[in-house]
């Protein structure tokens, strides 16, 4: 059978750096090749035939099955007790043809609204960083827009935050402006934001079809304060922009897993959720932006060590094992069947 793919290149590249280290002492030599493999192998972006998805999604969740776990039962307050979301499958996903990258919208343009402080600056670039490696695409920085874009009754002062409306915010200062090649376009304020008269505030707002979308840190604590604080800013910050995107590449709340795709009705239901992706929904970042997810966890593991959050990135190696320990598994039982 004919390679398909430069991603199917690209991920037997992975398996025979794999398999090279398993060889030293070991066995002596792998012959490669894909036969009896299809289910370690990841679909194509071209290939959606949903037996290779399910042999795919397998594989995914029965390797990283100990590092994941089932979502917990909502309490009230919590945003899944009072929203009765059906999640979304692999197949649903697809079957909505989402936003994603084509060879005309391959950027994420990253927008500060207001005066950012050299701290909130430094954030907005890790969050760049971030957004690089979670979703394999390239991210760019624009220079930031005056609050004073925002007409006055375009703004409120609502128990003690001075805030901006969202809604005008996409509709009349993103989407007019939205660069030709944006896959999304994704606006940051330090300012707190509602979307409607009748809501105290939300974190973020975005579309899930017109690729804009605004984020607020208003309420992620002050980074000046001190390098907890910095940390926890931070972390809240990368945790929504992840959030956000997906939603932007048309990934609704996740139901089935603990899950950075969760919703969250409040800042304590947010920090409880994981900064990672569940399996399926990975399944869902790897296809749609099409990236292997030993790839995207090498980049992750390498960018939350760099800013010194251990257990992420631990995270990322176990993911790398665990996936490596499976294919191994099924490359040993292939070869045995052939001999
Ligand atoms: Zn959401
Ligand atoms: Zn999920």
């Amino acid at each position: 059978m004919p390679i398909k793919s430069s991603k199917f290149k690209g991920r037997l590249k992975a398996m025979a750096i794999l398999f090279i280290g398993i060889a030293i002492g070991a066995v002596g030599h792998y012959v490669y090749s894909n036969k009896g493999l299809e289910d370690i192998l990841p679909p194509s972006k071209a290939e959606i035939e949903t037996q290779q998805f399910k042999n795919y999604l397998n594989f995914l969740e029965s390797s990283l099955d100990s590092l994941h776990q089932i979502k917990s039962n909502p309490v009230p307050g919590d945003w899944l007790y009072s929203h009765d979301e059906a999640g979304q499958t692999m197949a649903q996903y697809v079957k909505i043809k989402p936003v994603g990258k084509t060879p005309e919208r391959f950027k994420v343009y990253i927008q500060s609204l207001g005066e950012f402080d050299a701290t909130e600056k430094a954030i907005l670039i890790l969050t760049a960083d971030y957004l690089r490696s979670f979703y394999n695409i390239h991210v760019e920085i624009l220079d930031p827009i005056p609050v004073s874009i925002m007409p006055m009754d375009q703004q409120r002062d609502h128990q003690g935050y001075h805030q901006l409306n969202a809604r005008y915010i996409l509709n009349e200062v993103l989407k007019p402006a939205l660069p030709k090649d944006a896959a999304a376009y994704m606006a940051f304020t330090n300012l707190d934001i509602y979307p409607s008269e009748d809501y105290n505030f939300v974190f973020g707002l975005g579309s899930l079809k017109n690729r804009v979308g605004v984020y607020s840190i208003a309420r992620f604590g002050d980074p000046n304060f001190s390098r907890d604080a910095y940390n926890q800013c931070l972390s809240r910050t990368l945790k929504v922009a992840a959030h956000e995107l997906g939603h932007m590449f048309s990934i609704k709340h996740c139901v089935e897993y603990e899950c950075v795709m969760n919703g969250s009705n409040h800042l304590e239901e947010s920090d409880f959720k994981p900064q990672y992706l569940c399996p399926k929904d990975l399944f869902k970042v790897c296809w749609n932006l099409e990236t292997d997810e030993l790839y995207r966890f090498n980049n992750l593991a390498n960018f939350w060590q760099q800013i010194g959050f251990e257990d992420n990135a631990n995270f990322y190696r176990k993911s790398i094992l665990l996936i490596e320990q499976e294919q191994n598994e099924k490359n040993k039982k292939f070869n045995q069947k052939d001999i």
